[in-house]
C-alpha cells in the first residue's frame, strides 16, 4: 500500500514538472528535420554520436540524393560514406543505411513499418531509434526516448535511480508518465538538458523545476559552501 501511495506520489510530481516544462519550451519537438518516417529514421541512423544541427546539415543534401529505401540500398561503395562523412562513424552508419534500404525495399515494399517489432528488426535500429520514430513519425507512444539528456535530466529530478541502463530508465518512466506524453516528455527533458540542466554547470538557480528537484537543492547548497 505505502508503495502504491509512493508511485502515486511520483505520478503526480511528474505530471507538475511535465506541466511547468510544457510553458517553459512551448514549442519542444523532435529537432531533426524530416518530412517522412525514411527521413527520420534515417537522420535517428546518422545522429548516433552526433549533434543534431550537424546532422541536419548533412540530410539536407542527403534526402534530395535518396528519395526511396532502395537508394540507400544500393548507394555505391564510398559515395555514402562519403555523403555522410561529417556524422562521424560513416563506414558503420553507411553499412546500416545500406542494411535498412534493403530490408525495408525487399520486406516491407518500401514502407518504413510502424511496430516495435518490425522496427528494431532492420539493420541499425535498436529501441531507441524506434520510438523516436514512432512517435514523431506516426505519432505513437510505444515508449519513451531515453538519450544523454533524459537519463541526466530524469535523474536530477529522481525520476529513475538507474545512471547508466536506458532500458531500466525507460521502464522506471513509462510508470510515472502520462503514456499520451511519453514521445513529449522526452522532447521536453532534451530542451530542459540543453538549455538549463546542463550536464557540467545546470542552472538550478534560474530552473522553473528548483522547487521540485531534489538535486537542484544540492547544487545551490555546494555552490554557496565554496563561495565562503
Ligand atoms: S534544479 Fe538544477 S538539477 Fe534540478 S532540473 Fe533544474 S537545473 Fe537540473
Amino acid at each position: 500500500m505505502a508503495a502504491k501511495k509512493g508511485l502515486e506520489a511520483q505520478r503526480e510530481r511528474t505530471e507538475e514538472i511535465i506541466a511547468i516544462l510544457k510553458r517553459t519550451y512551448p514549442d519542444a519537438k523532435c529537432a531533426l528535420d524530416h518530412s517522412s518516417p525514411l527521413e527520420l529514421l534515417v537522420a535517428t541512423i546518422l545522429s548516433a554520436q552526433c549533434t543534431d544541427a550537424r546532422v541536419n546539415i548533412v540530410t539536407k543534401d542527403l534526402f534530395k540524393k535518396y528519395k526511396t529505401a532502395k537508394a540507400y540500398a544500393a548507394a555505391p561503395a564510398g559515395v555514402l560514406e562519403k555523403d555522410i562523412q561529417s556524422t562521424g562513424f560513416f563506414n558503420n552508419k553507411a553499412k546500416s543505411l545500406r542494411g535498412m534500404g534493403a530490408a525495408i525495399a525487399d520486406e516491407h515494399g518500401g514502407k518504413v513499418p510502424d511496430t516495435m517489432e518490425e522496427l528494431t528488426k532492420l539493420p541499425g535500429v535498436g529501441r531507441k531509434t524506434a520510438n523516436v520514430v514512432l512517435g514523431n513519425a506516426f505519432g505513437k507512444n510505444i515508449g519513451v526516448v531515453v538519450d544523454t539528456h533524459v537519463t541526466r535530466v530524469s535523474n536530477r529530478l529522481g525520476l529513475t535511480k538507474h545512471a547508466v541502463d536506458a532500458v531500466k530508465i525507460e521502464q522506471d518512466l513509462i510508470k510515472i508518465v502520462p503514456q499520451a506524453e511519453w514521445t513529449l516528455f522526452s522532447h521536453l527533458l532534451i530542451h530542459h538538458g540543453r538549455q538549463i540542466c546542463q550536464a557540467r554547470k545546470p542552472k538550478c538557480e534560474s530552473c522553473p523545476l528548483l522547487e521540485l528537484c531534489p538535486a537542484g537543492k544540492k547544487f545551490i547548497a555546494a555552490e554557496a559552501k565554496k563561495k565562503k
